[in-house]
């Protein structure tokens, strides 16, 4: 590490922001490390995780504190809030690991806050989805100091199935936001694509089947459609206009190197529309399909009839 740090290995590590994704990360670190202290806006969450997982729901200066803290909120200006407020009580030597899904430039520039302070901060935003948060099998896509990260890894690799370095600040939050529009391109792709097949009278689940075996698979084709849409069950895990924050971060990115990718721009509007038309705010990512369904007037489930019908 460039700075001194208060310790060779974390030994106190604290997590703010126990949402859908962070209340089952910061139950992993309860494995590892002795002291795990918690903090939510909602503090009764926080309570709620210490009665769950035995780990310690404090105040915001205590949890700040920490030799490790994570942070996972909706967008970087949240993150952004949190380290103002946190700045007199950071540890010199620590290092904040920011699981948000954020903007690159954000991470550069909390980076730099925190350097100034004699602390540290990676972008490590994580994939995988909830159920990856609840086994502990997250891919965690890293930016920033490379010796930050050795002395994180212990308490990120509690909930990571893969840690992977990928340069310097806000490369992490650039590969995921990427990744999540080559998601979000290949869930709009399969809907078109299911659309047209059940026009022509093909039941969805027995293409699934065909295109699982086939060079069309995605993850979208093996588990969204299958398990959210297909069935109609819909359940809210990731919402549409996370995914759209994402998207919007990928095509940000695509402007500022002032390169064509038009696919890429196309899905990152449709999803925001979708985002914006169906249940704004809460619907889950897997319902932009009822913004194609109301375009296309094919609804993407096995029974087959539609609205024309
Ligand atoms: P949730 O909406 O479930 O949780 C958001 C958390 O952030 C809550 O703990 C909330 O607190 C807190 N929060 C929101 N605003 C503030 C604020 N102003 N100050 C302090 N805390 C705040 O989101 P997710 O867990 O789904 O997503 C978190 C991040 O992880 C996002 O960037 C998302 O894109 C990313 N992600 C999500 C995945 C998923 O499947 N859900 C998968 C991979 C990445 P409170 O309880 O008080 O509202």
């Amino acid at each position: 590490m460039t700075t001194q740090t208060a310790t060779q290995t974390p030994m106190s590590v604290s997590f703010l922001g126990l949402g859908a994704m962070g209340y089952p990360m910061a139950g992993h670190l309860v494995k590892a490390f002795d002291s795990v202290m918690v903090w939510n806006r909602n503090f009764d969450k926080a309570h709620q995780h210490e009665s769950e997982f035995g780990s310690k729901a404090v105040d915001f200066e205590t949890a700040v504190s920490a030799d490790v803290i994570f942070s996972c909120v909706p967008t970087s200006a949240q993150t952004a809030e949190l380290i103002e407020r946190a700045k007199p009580y950071l540890k010199k030597g620590s290092v904040w690991v920011d699981c948000t899904s954020g903007v690159p430039e954000s991470a550069i520039a909390a980076a730099n806050t925190l350097q100034a302070l004699g602390s540290h901060f990676i972008d490590a935003p994580v994939s995988g989805q909830t159920i990856g948060a609840i086994n502990g099998t997250l891919t965690v896509m890293v930016g920033g100091d490379k010796s930050a990260l050795d002395f994180a890894y212990p308490a990120i690799d509690c909930f990571a199935g893969r840690i992977e370095h990928v340069g310097a600040s806000g490369g992490g939050f650039a590969v995921k936001a990427v990744n999540n529009t080559l998601f979000a391109v290949n869930s709009w792709a399969l809907g078109e694509g299911l659309s047209v097949l059940k026009a022509h009278g093909v039941n969805p689940s027995a293409a699934l089947a065909c295109i699982n075996h086939s060079s069309g698979q995605s993850f979208a084709s093996s588990a969204t459609f299958p398990d959210r849409i297909v069935n109609r069950s819909f359940p809210k895990t990731f919402t549409l206009d996370l995914m759209a924050k994402d998207c919007g971060i990928a095509t940000d990115l695509q402007q500022q190197a002032k390169l064509p990718a038009p696919v890429m721009a196309a899905v990152a509007s449709f999803m925001r529309a979708a985002s914006n038309q169906v249940e704004a705010g809460s619907a889950d990512f897997s319902e932009f399909i009822k913004f194609l369904e109301n375009w296309s007037q094919v609804i993407i489930s096995d029974e087959m009839t539609t609205p024309k019908d």
